[in-house]
């Protein structure tokens, strides 16, 4: 697998290719790849000529005392996955390439990052738009593909793309499933086998509000209490968040009335997984 190591290499690679006029997709991941980002790195090649991953553990975007020294680094392995998905280049700078010693420019919105995962994790969404602004200047896309699983990144990234005008199409994927509905995800290694059996509890919470959802509640409140039921007959697992939010403005309801999202976010022991279910008119899983 081709890997580019340097922003100014890999600006450089952009060039020839927009000479050359190839179109160029993007996905960015903070490696740990598994089968969901197999699912983008597919996606995306269904768009655009050539298609950069880049793999990239994203200091800013991790609060003091969070995993970032023992998230999940196998660069090897990650290029494998990205030749198996068909990616043409892996972009994977480092810290100090990407930031100066002392960086003093973001990228920040002021209202939904606030909240849910912005307001457990203070600072992360800055973080995440900044690299993801970054990433775009450097590897100069016409698209970029990001999993429905982080919906609220997802949600803002698509704000960020509006607001700013930036000339990025953003393409999103349904959340890639264990056969038993946990949500791939790199923390999922964290887990114990013990914890792995009861890391179900988030997606038959959402299931569970999902099934009463379809079956015609519209109350935001009855089916939290039915999510949080769920998540309680897991003995080690803690709630950090629930909510359901309108999936335009990705702000709490309190009727169902327009298109929704069930979100929480968990702890089981001291591992925190997200995952997030869509609640609208037709059954569809997300
Ligand atoms: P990460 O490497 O966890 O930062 O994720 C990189 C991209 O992969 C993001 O757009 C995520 O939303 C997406 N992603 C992570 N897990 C999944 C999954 N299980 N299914 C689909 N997309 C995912």
């Amino acid at each position: 697998m081709n890997v580019i190591y340097t922003v100014n290499a890999m600006q450089a690679q952009a060039r020839e290719w927009a000479r050359q006029g190839k179109t160029i997709a993007l996905v960015p991941t903070m490696g740990g790849l598994h089968a969901g980002h197999g699912a983008l790195i597919r996606r995306a090649g269904e768009t655009a000529d050539v298609v950069v991953v880049s793999v990239f553990v994203n200091p800013t975007q991790f609060g003091p005392g969070e995993d970032y020294e023992r998230y999940p680094r196998d660069l090897e392995s990650d290029c494998t996955q990205c030749a198996q998905a068909g990616a043409d280049l892996v972009f994977a700078p480092t810290a100090t390439d990407m930031y100066p010693a002392q960086p003093g420019v973001f990228v920040s919105e002021e209202e939904t990052a606030n909240t849910f995962e912005g307001a457990s994790r203070p600072g992360h969404f800055k973080g995440v738009l900044t690299v993801v602004a970054k990433l775009f200047w450097a590897v100069q896309p016409q698209v970029a593909v990001f999993g429905r699983k982080d919906a609220q990144q997802l949600w803002l990234i698509q704000r960020m793309v509006r607001e700013l005008n930036i000339p990025v199409q953003i393409v999103d994927v349904p959340t890639v499933r264990e056969a038993d509905g946990l949500a791939l995800s790199s923390r999922n290694a964290y887990l114990s086998p013990a914890q792995r059996a009861q890391a179900t509890c988030l997606y038959r919470a959402l299931q569970a509000a999902r099934q009463q959802f379809d079956a015609g509640e519209r109350d935001a409140q009855a089916l939290h209490a039915t999510m949080q039921e769920t998540i309680r007959t897991a003995p080690d697992a803690d709630i950090d968040y629930l909510a359901i939010v309108d999936a335009e403005r990705f702000t709490p309801v309190t009727t169902l009335s327009q298109p929704a999202l069930a979100l929480l976010a968990v702890r089981i022991g001291t591992t925190r997984l997200i995952d997030n279910m869509e609640l609208a008119g037709t059954a569809k899983t997300t």
